[in-house]
């Protein structure tokens, strides 16, 4: 990528961040942040070999989905890719699937390589790590970073190990001889325990399976419902999500008598 092009990345990441909520270091929510700025997010549970996300314009509308069935932390960082992909290449017609390989693959294509700069400069702005590193580890220059020290980036950042690390390298914190010790120990402790040990938050670690979807999405199926278009299977479905029933919005449901039915009734009603 070129140096002009990160800087470009490196502008939007800050305009964004400017418009959150932070906590001393990270975004508290970055899906709060999705509501507040319009975004229609969709989060669901699809399985651990389904797509990560993707990001689409329909009509004027921004519409991201995550899948839940991943690690905390990885659908965090998932989100923040699709709103690079918003912010940065989204137009027209164009949507962006992604999987592993568009967002953990070492050969990715451009779009893809930005949207990871974007998500890597919104969660871990470079002067951000460089204060964490200096008010936090004071120990930093001499001894360098421990899982354990990863393990409170990630609880600050609201990132994944992996995340943390390949941010720190790039920020030219880590060589590679270190990012390997630092995997290493991951791989010994588990970073499960790395978190609880540094009484972090152990839920970055593990799926969400969330289900969240606009409450909007309820008015389209009942209209949809009540005008023929979708069956009533769907519309239960559709209600499980918010763990609705039909009865609950049945005041809401436009049964269909015959039109001459009604006239008659109309008709009779007035004759009285
Ligand atoms: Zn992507």
């Amino acid at each position: 990528m070129h140096s002009r092009r990160k800087r470009e990345i490196r502008i939007q990441a800050d305009s964004f961040r400017e418009k959150c909520k932070i906590s001393r270091y990270g975004i508290i929510d970055l899906f709060k942040e999705c509501d507040r700025l319009g975004y229609k997010l969709l989060r669901y549970p699809l399985g651990e070999a389904a797509d990560l996300g993707f990001a689409l314009l329909k009509d004027d509308d921004v519409i991201i989905f995550i899948n839940t069935s991943i690690r905390l932390s990885r659908e965090i960082f998932t989100l923040a890719h699709e709103i690079g992909h918003v912010i940065l290449h989204i137009n027209g017609e164009k949507s962006f699937i992604d999987n592993n390989s568009t967002i953990a693959g070492s050969n990715v294509d451009e779009k893809e390589q930005e949207a990871n700069y974007f998500a890597a400069c919104l969660l871990m702005p470079s002067e951000v790590v460089e204060r964490f590193i200096d008010l936090e580890l004071p120990d930093f220059e001499e001894n360098g970073l421990s899982g354990m020290d990863i393990a409170r980036m990630m609880s600050e950042f609201n990132v994944s190990y992996d995340v943390a690390l390949n941010r720190l390298e790039s920020l030219g914190k880590i060589d590679i001889n270190q990012k390997t010790r630092l995997q290493t120990e991951r791989t010994e402790k588990r970073v499960g325990n790395l978190l609880r040990s540094i009484g972090g938050n152990a839920r970055l670690n593990a799926a969400g399976n969330e289900i969240v979807i606009p409450y909007e999405y309820i008015d389209y199926v009942i209209y949809n419902y009540n005008h023929n278009a979708v069956p009533r299977e769907t519309l239960e479905k559709v209600l499980d999500y918010y763990q609705l029933t039909i009865e609950d919005i049945s005041d809401r449901l436009v049964d269909f008598p015959s039109e001459d039915d009604d006239l008659d009734d109309l008709i009779g009603g007035l004759e009285d």
